[in-house]
């Protein structure tokens, strides 16, 4: 079975996911070693997981109709996750979620990295919803100028919105899958 993600830049990998775990690991942990081989099993022990429809990274069944999240663990976001972890994945990735002290524990899990997978979904929606109540804010208005250039209005005033291009995934690097199929196969 091919895995497309909404937004990967070629078919779930794992090889994708390999390297991003031994990232993970000599980030998180220093990790000296060549940790190839845990990778490989790491990632081995994920892959039915994967095949049958759960989200690798909170071990959790997609719903029917599901359309996976593309993991920003890679640039290519070929990993296919749940909405709630896509979502998560999002906020951290724009760096909106900051954990200062014990007040904060509920947003810890939230920061979970590929080494910690599968993470607790329960701790990872408490997480979530503590991370929305902090987080309403009054509702803005986007405008666009005669230039294209973006605003958004709020109660507090006027702000330049600047937009990247794209966001990653196919949108960036186009779509292939022409190795997928032997990468699945070693
Ligand atoms: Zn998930
Ligand atoms: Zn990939």
């Amino acid at each position: 079975m091919t895995i497309r993600t909404f937004s990967g830049a070629h078919p779930f990998r794992p090889a994708c996911l390999v390297a991003v775990w031994q990232e993970s690991m000599r980030y998180e942990y220093g990790d000296p070693t060549d940790s190839h081989d845990d990778a490989v099993d790491f990632v081995a022990a994920l892959i039915p997981a994967i095949d049958n429809g759960r989200c690798p990274r909170c071990d959790t069944a997609l719903a029917d109709h599901e359309i996976p999240s593309g993991s920003r663990m890679t640039d290519c976001r070929c990993i296919p996750i749940c909405t709630l972890c896509g979502k998560i994945e999002a906020i951290v990735m724009a760096d909106l979620v900051n954990v200062h002290g014990p007040e904060d524990a509920a947003l810890t899990p939230l920061l979970s990295c590929v080494a910690d997978w599968p993470v607790d979904r329960s701790e990872q929606q408490a997480g979530m919803d503590e991370y929305r109540v902090r987080h309403v804010r009054p509702l803005g208005t986007l405008v666009r100028d005669d230039d294209s250039q973006l605003f958004v209005i709020t109660e507090s005033g006027v702000a330049t919105l600047s937009m990247r291009e794209s966001p990653g995934g196919w949108l960036e690097h186009g779509f292939d899958d022409s190795e997928d199929q032997a990468e699945r196969e070693r």
